[in-house]
């Protein structure tokens, strides 16, 4: 399974003033609790879902929903769902777009997010859930791909089919509330990220390598 690279921009730790700095420079306001799915504007990962769930979550906890995604330049689907979401959002409060890439904006939402939700209906591994898992975060994720692999439903995170938007919407309220859960959760996950997806495990898996071919 692929690792992340804890010094890199995306995943080091940032100081309060550059997360500051990034936000603002985004247009991000952190009055209200954030929700974010980090993720390309893709059929696979659902952005039209997110609303959904935002909607329901909204109803019980004023909150903001972030939806940050480049476009990737070999999908010419990318476009054209980026301008449904935006259609869909146009007259909705508290729904903010991202569509530029910044390491050090991923960095500062992954780190400053209430819920970090990833609700694929398809994934390959997954690496928003590592980044996220990795700043302590609570993440609410479709049992799809790599997902399950990292987290373990109710210790590391929730996990949920992808199409249960009242499910996702609960899971997310239920971390909302209780401030407690949701550092448990980040704490776990922290730790299990730590265990199995930093690239210290990929230097492992070399040597291991080695040894067997060297032995
Ligand atoms: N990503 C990013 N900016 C964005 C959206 C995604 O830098 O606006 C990064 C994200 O941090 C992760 C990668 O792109 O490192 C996406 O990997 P993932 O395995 O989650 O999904 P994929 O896009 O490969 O299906």
């Amino acid at each position: 399974y692929p690792t992340i690279d804890p010094f890199s921009v995306k995943n080091k730790p940032l100081d309060k003033e550059t997360i500051k700095k990034y936000l603002n420079k985004f247009g991000i306001p952190t009055d209200k609790p954030i929700i974010a799915q980090i993720s390309r504007f893709d059929k696979w990962k659902d952005p039209e879902g997110v609303i959904k769930v935002f909607e329901l979550v909204k109803r019980e906890v004023d909150c903001r929903l972030v939806l940050c995604g480049n476009l990737a330049t070999d999908d010419p689907e990318g476009q054209v769902i980026y301008e449904q979401v935006s259609q869909k959002t146009r007259n909705m409060k508290d729904v903010i777009l991202i569509l530029e890439e910044n390491n050090i904006l991923v960095n500062a939402l992954q780190s400053t997010a209430s819920v970090i939700i990833q609700k694929s209906l398809r994934e390959g591994f997954g690496l928003t859930v590592t980044e996220a898992l990795w700043k302590s975060r609570p993440v609410v994720a479709s049992n799809v791909g790599g997902i399950p692999l990292q987290i373990i439903d109710g210790k590391t995170g929730f996990l949920l089919e992808p199409n249960d938007i009242t499910g996702f919407a609960r899971k997310i309220i239920t971390i909302l509330k209780e401030p407690e859960l949701a550092q448990q959760l980040g704490e776990n996950g922290q730790a299990y990220v730590k265990e199995n997806f930093l690239i210290t495990r990929s230097l492992l898996d070399y040597l291991e390598i080695l040894e067997e071919v060297f032995a």
